[in-house]
C-alpha cells in the first residue's frame, strides 16, 4: 500500500531501515482510534445491518504469494466475504493505494477461507460519512500483485526508485532526507 502511495517509502523503510515514526502524527493517531472503534471496541456493530458474521482484526498469510496482511473488518457469509475498509479522510477517491490494499486483502481472504470476495465497502468518515462500494475483480487483484512485485524488486535490488515531487511531499515524514 505504501509502495503505491510512494515507492520511496519501501526504500527508506525496508532498504535503509528508517522508520516513519508516524505514531507521532495527530492524523495517524485519530485514524487508528477511528479504526479501533469498529474493529476492537464495537464488535457487534454491523454496517447496514448486513447478514453474516462480523470478522475483525484477522491476520492472514498467503503461501501462494508470500505476504501477510490484516483484515480490520469483514462480513462473512456461507458463500462470500465482504471487506469493509474505513478511512479517516474527507478525500473521497478509490486510487491505486486503496485498490492495492483491497486487492491484496481479497487475495488473502480467498486463499485462507476458500470463499469469494466480490465486493468491498470503503467508508470515508471525517467531517462527512461517505460509503463507496468497490467491486473486486481480477483487474484489482492484478494491480495489487504488480505492486507487490515492484515492492519486492525494490527490496531485493536495493535501488532507490524514481518518484516525482508533488503535493504528497510537504507532509511526508521523509521529506528532509528525500533527494
Ligand atoms: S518526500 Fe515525496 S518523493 Fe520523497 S518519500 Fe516523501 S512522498 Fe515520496
Amino acid at each position: 500500500m505504501e509502495h503505491a502511495f510512494c515507492p520511496r517509502f519501501t526504500y527508506f523503510q525496508l532498504v535503509l531501515g528508517i522508520e516513519q515514526r508516524e505514531d507521532k502524527r495527530g492524523t495517524v493517531q485519530s485514524g487508528r482510534a477511528f479504526h479501533s472503534r469498529y474493529s476492537t471496541t464495537n464488535k457487534n456493530y454491523k454496517i447496514n445491518h448486513l447478514d453474516g458474521i462480523k470478522q475483525t482484526e484477522r491476520l492472514l498469510y498467503s503461501r501462494k504469494y508470500s505476504f501477510s496482511g490484516k483484515i480490520d473488518e469483514a462480513i462473512e457469509t456461507d458463500k462470500e466475504i465482504l471487506i469493509i475498509e474505513r478511512k479517516y479522510s474527507d478525500y473521497i477517491l478509490i486510487g491505486p493505494t486503496i485498490k492495492t490494499q483491497l486487492g491484496l486483502l481479497a487475495i488473502l481472504a480467498e486463499e485462507n477461507t476458500g470463499k469469494k470476495v466480490n465486493k468491498a465497502i470503503v467508508v470515508f468518515n471525517k467531517t462527512e460519512r461517505v460509503e463507496v462500494p468497490v467491486y473486486i475483480n481480477e483487474k484489482i487483484k492484478q494491480i495489487a500483485l504488480r505492486m507487490l512485485q515492484k515492492t519486492n524488486h525494490t527490496i531485493i535490488s536495493g535501488d532507490m526508485p524514481y518518484s516525482k515531487r508533488d503535493n504528497r511531499c510537504p507532509n511526508c515524514c521523509y521529506r528532509k532526507i528525500c533527494p
